[in-house]
Order: structure tokens, then C-alpha cells, then sequence
């Protein structure tokens, strides 16, 4: 059993956030016009980023701005447009889910998400069964706009409810109010059946009992099937709860959810912990990080996707992404095709996100087993007690569950190791840079 001794005591614990990606190999590639987009054989999913919000809040450090009509208009038009621009480089598709992230996606209207889907429909193959998730401001969500969302087909609805406490989300900078955040999930939970939410921790001035009043909450709310908690990351850390807080905060999340019913099945953003009950994970998140990872389109201003073995990372900036599109060009900021030794290590760099790593698939796919490739990782981390492996899995122990960062660094390459993850000043400069390409 895990208890705050053995999380602190570990020789990692201070250094357990700080290696945090969202994509892998990290390094930029500006994409110039002697380079080609490899095709994709089988595309499996797609993300698209709203890059819109209707308030700025404080704490958040996603790619937005403030919501205009008429830009949201030419931002769809430019959208749709990204999806046939693509048709050619993917030979079959077989979508298995479509996430619209952000921003915040509900500033769309119904007909725009209609417009975007039936655009993709008609682009690629959906699946049965085919998970459309979008996540939405608590604000939007009112019963006759989730109605008329789920006559679209979405299937899946996530909000950044963050708290249940008006004193506590004005302090964090959240736009929205403790009332609103139980009207979303009661408007929600009535016409989805479930849904699932964000929480905040490690806020300034938190405590450990506010903590658990809103996780209590949280989990006695009939159809909340899939709760995020997110350990706040703002500057200056020093106002914020210190690390043997967040420690204990960390592990009071993974107590009350288990007591609940719910299972830990993956850590995919830094300080981030995804609970639901099993069988009710969130496919997008299990099969775009889980091993083998999905290949999947990124569409969007600085959405970033994974297809024919490469890294595509969209620009930033709303107007130029809707320029490029008008000129008939991909809005594409970088794009880096893995080496066959960085296809390995992307293999369990994203995959022990999701907590347990198949084995097999690995060998299918490399033509070597992995315990004799990444020997040296593995014998690393059944000594620090973060993971152990069979003929089967790697499996990451308890106490790996929360140093999942870590051990995702672990099977980084030297020359991959010193790179710093890229931020938004990285990816402009990249954006300028292919500029000056076309
Ligand atoms: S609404 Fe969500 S995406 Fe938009 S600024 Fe707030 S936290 Fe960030």
C-alpha cells in the first residue's frame, strides 16, 4: 500500500513533473517546400484544437484567444478545407475517435460541429462504435445545446470544472461559477448518460480538506463517469501548496477514487491523474499515448498529430493558419519523421503514460523484443521500484503510477535528453522559420 513515505522518500521525488511531454522525438523540423509529408497507410483518429474562449482564465497555457464571430466563421471555413487538403496523404482510414480540445470547442455552434464532422465523414472512414469527445466551457452547457450536439454525433463531453467553490474559482482566475459547474454536469449527465470532468488541486491557499470537499463532490455525482485532476502548475510556484502537499493532495485523489470504484489508468498532462471506472477510459487519451500509439491528424492552429511515422505540429497563430489554408497550404509549422531507433523509444516514451506497456506489438513492429532493445531501461527502473516487466507487459509498480514523467524520461535517446520540451516561443520560431521556406 502507498503512503506518503514512500512517494517523498524516493530519490526522484523532486524532479518527478519536470520532464513532461506532449510529443516525441521533441525537436522542431520547419517544414520547407522540398520536404514532403510521408503518406499514412491506416488513420485511426483526429484531433482538432478550437483555439477559442470566450474568457481568458488565468492558470491555463493552451494555444487561445478571445472568441470573435467572425473569425470563428473563417476559422471553420479554414478547417474544413485542413480536412481535404489531407484526403490525398492518408490511404485508408478507420477512425476510432475524433477529439475536439482547446480553448473551448463549445463556442462552436451545432451547425459548425456538423459542418466539421459530416466534412470528415465524408473525407474518412468512421468505425462503429466511433468516440467523438468535445470538451466544453461549464458556461455553454445548457440542455438545448447538448441536444442538439448529440444530433451531430457527438458521443462524449468533457468541462474544465475545476472546483465546486465560487471563492476557490475566482481565486484560481476560472470565469465561471460553482452554480454554473453543477448546472453543466446536471444538463450534461441528463442528455449523455455521463460525463466526465477537470479538477484543480494544489491551488494557492488550498488546503487538504478543501481538497477532499471537492473531490467528495465530484464523485457523488450521478453520471460523472471520468474525472481529470490536475496539479496546478503556475508561476510563482512559490504561492502554491508545497510539494509535500501536492504529495499528500496526489494521494487522497487516488484513495477517495479507488474507494469510489474508479481506476487510475493514465497520467498523459504533467501533474495529471485520469480516474473512471474500468472500461470507461477515454479512447482518445488510451490510444493516442497507449502503446501501439493510433496515428492520428492534427488539425487546428497548434494542434500537433502523428501520421506516415511523423510529427506534425500546426502553427500557432489563428490568422495565419487561416491564410495559409486560403492559399491552398497546409498550415504546418513542423514536421519531423522519427528515426527507427526514436520510433522505439516513442514507443514507451507515450506508451507508460497509459500505465501498462503490451510487449508483443512491439516486437510485430520493430522485429526485435523489447526487453532486449531496452534492457539497460528496464533493469533502471526494477531498481529505482517505478516499473517491472514480464513476457507480456511493462507494467509501471504503485509508486511508478506517480512518477509517470519520470519513467517516460527514462527511454529518452542522449540526444533526445537535453532537449527541452517545445513551448510556444519554440514552435513561433518554427512557424517563422517555414515561412521564410515557402
Ligand atoms: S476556458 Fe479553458 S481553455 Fe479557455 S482559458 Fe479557460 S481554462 Fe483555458
Amino acid at each position: 500500500m502507498l503512503n506518503l513515505h514512500n512517494m517523498t522518500s524516493h530519490p526522484l521525488f523532486e524532479q518527478r513533473s519536470s520532464d513532461y511531454i506532449r510529443w516525441y522525438p521533441k525537436s522542431l523540423t520547419p517544414f520547407g517546400p522540398t520536404q514532403t509529408l510521408r503518406p499514412e497507410s491506416l488513420l485511426q483518429g483526429i484531433y482538432i484544437h478550437v483555439p477559442f474562449c470566450d474568457q481568458l482564465c488565468l492558470f491555463c497555457p493552451f494555444n487561445k484567444r478571445q472568441s470573435q464571430a467572425e473569425l470563428v466563421n473563417q476559422f471553420v471555413d479554414a478547417l474544413c478545407h485542413e480536412i481535404q487538403l489531407y484526403r490525398p496523404h492518408v490511404h485508408q482510414s478507420a477512425l476510432q475517435f475524433i477529439y475536439f480540445g482547446g480553448g473551448s470547442p463549445s463556442v462552436l455552434s451545432p451547425q459548425q460541429f456538423h459542418r466539421i464532422i459530416s466534412g470528415l465523414s465524408q473525407a474518412f472512414t468512421f468505425t462503429p462504435g466511433l468516440e467523438i469527445s468535445v470538451e466544453a466551457h461549464p458556461s455553454h452547457l445548457n440542455r438545448e445545446y447538448l441536444a442538439a450536439l448529440k444530433e451531430t454525433g457527438v458521443n462524449r463531453i468533457s468541462s474544465g470544472i475545476q472546483g465546486f467553490d465560487d471563492e476557490f474559482l475566482k481565486r484560481i482566475g476560472a470565469q465561471h461559477s460553482a452554480a454554473q459547474a453543477f448546472s453543466a454536469i446536471e444538463a450534461t449527465t441528463a442528455t449523455f448518460g455521463t460525463m466526465a470532468i477537470d479538477l484543480l488541486f494544489r491551488c494557492e491557499g488550498q488546503t487538504l480538506p478543501h481538497w477532499e470537499s471537492q473531490l467528495t463532490q465530484a464523485l457523488q455525482l450521478p453520471g460523472v463517469n471520468h474525472i481529470s485532476c490536475y496539479s496546478m502548475i503556475a508561476e510563482p510556484m512559490d504561492k502554491l501548496p508545497d510539494v509535500m502537499m501536492e504529495a499528500e493532495m496526489t494521494l487522497l485523489a487516488h484513495e477517495l477514487t479507488q474507494q469510489a470504484g474508479m481506476v487510475h489508468y493514465a497520467s498523459c498532462a504533467s501533474g495529471g491523474f485520469d480516474f473512471c471506472p474500468p472500461g470507461q477510459e477515454c479512447r482518445y487519451e488510451a490510444q493516442h499515448w497507449g502503446a501501439p500509439q493510433a496515428s492520428f491528424l492534427g488539425l487546428g492552429p497548434g494542434a500537433f498529430g502523428f501520421m506516415g511515422g511523423q510529427t506534425t505540429v500546426n502553427c500557432l497563430d489563428v490568422n495565419h493558419y487561416i491564410k495559409s489554408l486560403a492559399a491552398g497550404r497546409l498550415p504546418l509549422a513542423s514536421v519531423t519523421a522519427a528515426t527507427p531507433e526514436e520510433a522505439q523509444r516513442r514507443y514507451f516514451v507515450l506508451g507508460v503514460k497509459t500505465l501498462n506497456v503490451p510487449l508483443a506489438p512491439f516486437e510485430q513492429l520493430f522485429g526485435q523484443p523489447a526487453h532486449t532493445v531496452f534492457e539497460r531501461e528496464f533493469q533502471q527502473l526494477a531498481s529505482l521500484e517505478l516499473a517491472r516487466h514480464t513476457p507480456e507487459s511493462l507494467t509501471l509498480t504503485p509508486l511508478g503510477r506517480l512518477y509517470v514523467d519520470t519513467v517516460s524520461s527514462i527511454f529518452f535517446s542522449p540526444q533526445e535528453r537535453n532537449v527541452p520540451h517545445p513551448e510556444e516561443p519554440e514552435i513561433r520560431r518554427a512557424e517563422l522559420e517555414t515561412r521564410q521556406l515557402v
